[in-house]
């Protein structure tokens, strides 16, 4: 149906043109059905061609032609428009013409380019068939070519704008409407004034082509492509019909030079008409999506309860919400266009980011802290323009905090005193059961009550330690630890611990193992190691699953690495790291006792010796601690190899390689030292989880 419709509206048209002096009988100086097979393939789709073909073959054979040149022409002009929409569509054309660059598009793509193929085919096929002699075939050419670019000048530009925006969103405004008339009107006037005389160019001073001029311009401006092009096209139209008849400027003896003229005039105000109303278009859509940028702006800053505002560079507000209204304590309309100073030191202009600062401001009477971002802002070619400023009321914030801190501080308040206090008693009691121990072996006592004596003494060793790790949380928290250093053996600090904890391991069945390589000697804080140590030991027991515990104290020539192994429950992924954080635990309180504090105590300790601690831990496998430490005070330089102390970073095997695995004693042989506890002597009725 739409090939029917396209292949008899390009008849029709093409006979019409026709009509109008033909060069050699078939190039017209005026060629609209190019413009029309042009629309109908962008708007309907190119599977209209066929319509093209059978239109540009029937209007050639009707006026003559034999079918195979006319076959000829036929196939030129199809291929044409096809090869029009084609390059439109990749250039990403849009009919509604609103863009100049759809405009040069139609005319450097469509127009000029696609009409070669046209008037080459045409005029060749013609030529090939004897109807064009050699000496019409440039002029014929010519003739053809522009014929068919000034019908996509003219005819496509109406059909492609008309077509691409609804029609009922025509403005029915009565002033509208009869500004459309006017404009059509003083067009109608000029063109009679130009074109209405006879007699050829100078026979009037009005007789001028370009008085048409101001009325095209007032109607590209105010009725944008649509309207130019339809006035374009009625304007040629008027010029056309007059010049055929024998009136106006273009007259001259032969119809078809007179059109030359004409047709030049023709294309240049189309064209020029077309790139103004697309500039003017192009200007109102800015102007729109800067109005709808600006909107939505304001619909934001006035929605947002945080104050808000924006200053230009000469520090005058351009915009500000009510927030930051009552922020500045003055209403919007006295802020607006008034130099605001900034309140801090800073400026963002100076600054060039963005940057946080902190302002205690009274509103409504009431202090509120804010926390204010200011920053610049810039124009496309990156110069600062001003600034921009938006709050956030952080008062509560503040006031938790504070609240937070005064609550912490309680805390270790509390636990200094109560630490103190318990101590005392606890000090007294363990004298006292630690006398009467030895008060019962020296007059031989029952072993049932000896051994009730002793779990008295084994828990108040415990209650011991927990109340010391309070109280060592109190210190840690209230400053730095303070050094203690002196020139010892960490292996023999090491030995020292492990002997300790000899019976602890027996009762948890632990085969508990010491290795010590090189001069482990350096400055510490004695203390202090043993107690990283300690803790370390304690939670491999504690955790160790009944599995062996090693411990390998080995030494380079810069640092010390203490290595703690054990077998047993190890630690989450996510857990690894947060467990060295005070009251941090990843174990549930039910099955293990503890207050958290051990490796925390221990990293602290490491820290303050410019040390670090990690962890390789695997859930069900076991965990790896290594706790690495300068021998020196100054540090002595870390050793070339070790390069950077690696806080984060894993665990060497190197590390762990002084170690022997597990259930082997292949140490043995290399020298270092092992101590390994046998742990077939009487299990205690209950493993003590704490040491
Ligand atoms: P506590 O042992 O009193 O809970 P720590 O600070 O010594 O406190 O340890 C923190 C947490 O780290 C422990 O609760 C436990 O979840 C985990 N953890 C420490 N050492 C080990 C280990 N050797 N094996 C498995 N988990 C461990």
């Amino acid at each position: 149906m739409g090939v029917v419709g396209l292949a008899l509206a390009y008849t029709l048209v093409a006979r019409a043109g026709l009509a109008m002096d033909a060069v050699s009988g078939f190039a017209t100086l005026v060629w609209p059905p190019t413009g029309i097979a042009l629309a109908a393939l962008w708007l309907g789709g190119t599977r209209l061609w066929p319509g093209v073909l059978l239109g540009a073959f029937a209007v050639n054979v009707w006026i003559g032609a034999p079918p195979l040149p006319a076959f000829g022409v036929a196939i030129g002009n199809t291929l044409e428009a096809l090869l029009a929409v084609w390059a439109l569509r990749q250039v990403g054309f849009s009919a509604s013409l609103t863009r100049v660059r759809d405009v040069m598009a139609l005319v450097l793509l469509a127009a000029v380019a696609s009409s070669l193929v046209s008037a080459t085919i045409g005029v060749g096929s013609l030529f090939l068939a004897g109807i064009v002699k050699g000496a019409q075939f440039a002029a014929t050419w010519r003739a053809w070519w522009i014929g068919d670019l000034i019908g996509d000048l003219l005819v496509a530009p109406v059909l492609l704008a008309w077509a691409s925006q609804p029609w009922r969103k025509l403005s029915r405004r009565r002033a509208r409407v009869g500004e459309a008339l006017i404009s059509v009107a003083a067009l109608l006037a000029v063109a009679a004034l130009a074109f209405a005389t006879s007699g050829g160019a100078g026979a009037s001073p009005f007789m001028e082509p370009f008085l048409l001029f101001p009325p095209l311009i007032w109607i590209a401006l105010r009725f944008g492509p649509r309207g130019v092009s339809l006035a374009s096209l009625l304007a040629a139209t008027l010029a056309v019909a007059a010049t055929v008849v024998g009136l106006g400027p273009f007259v001259r003896p032969v119809l078809h030079e007179s059109l030359i003229g004409l047709q030049v005039f023709m294309a240049v105000t189309a064209i020029t008409m077309l790139v103004l109303a697309a500039v003017v278009a192009e200007r109102s859509h800015a102007e729109s999506t800067v109005r709808e940028s600006y909107s939505l702006l304001r619909a934001m800053i006035d929605g947002t309860t945080a104050p808000v505002y924006a200053k230009d560079r000469a520090g005058r507000v351009l915009l500000v919400n009510a927030a930051g209204a009552e922020v500045f304590g003055r209403p919007i309309a006295q802020l607006v266009g008034t130099q605001l100073a900034e309140r801090d030191s800073a400026t963002p202009e100076a600054e060039g980011k963005p940057y946080t600062v902190e302002e205690t401001v009274s509103i409504k009477g009431r202090a509120r802290t804010l926390l204010w971002t200011k920053g610049p802002y810039r124009d496309g070619q990156g110069e600062i323009l001003g600034s921009v400023g938006i709050a956030r009321d952080i008062t509560e914030h503040k006031q938790t905090e504070r609240a937070l801190q005064q609550a912490v501080h309680a805390r270790d308040e509390f636990m200094f005193i109560a630490g103190h206090e318990l101590r005392t008693p606890l000090c007294t009691l363990t004298l006292e059961l630690g006398s009467l121990e030895r008060l019962g072996r020296r007059i031989g006592v029952d072993g049932k009550i000896m051994e009730r004596v002793r779990k008295l003494l084994r828990q108040t060793d415990r209650l011991n330690h927990l109340i010391e790790s309070l109280l060592e949380v109190t210190r840690l928290s209230t400053g730095r630890l303070l050094l203690k250093r002196e020139t010892l053996d960490l292996g023999e600090v090491g030995r020292e611990v492990v002997d300790r904890f000899a019976e602890s391991a027996i009762r948890a069945e632990c085969p508990l193992e010491l290795h010590v390589q090189g001069d482990t000697t350096g400055q510490w804080d004695r203390l202090r190691v043993e107690q990283i140590v300690t803790n370390l030991v304690a939670n491999a027991i504690k955790y160790g699953a009944c599995k062996p515990v090693q411990v390998g104290i080995t030494a380079t020539a810069s640092r010390v690495e203490i290595v703690v192994r054990d077998f047993g429950i190890g630690i989450a992924a996510e857990d690894i790291s947060r467990i060295f954080g005070p009251f941090e635990r990843a174990v549930s309180v039910r099955h293990f006792g503890g207050l958290g504090l051990g490796l925390y105590v221990t990293r602290q300790i490491a820290e303050a010796h410019g040390g670090t601690i990690r962890v390789a831990s695997e859930l069900g496998a076991g965990s790896t601690f290594v706790v690495t430490l300068p021998r020196w005070p100054d540090g002595g330089g870390w050793d070339s190899a070790a390069g950077e102390p690696e806080a984060i970073a894993p665990i060497s095997d190197r590390a762990v390689a002084a170690l022997p695995k597990a259930e082997t004693t292949t140490a043995r042989e290399t020298g270092a030292k092992i101590l390994i506890l046998p742990t077939d002597r009487d299990p205690p009725p209950l493993p003590d989880p704490a040491l």
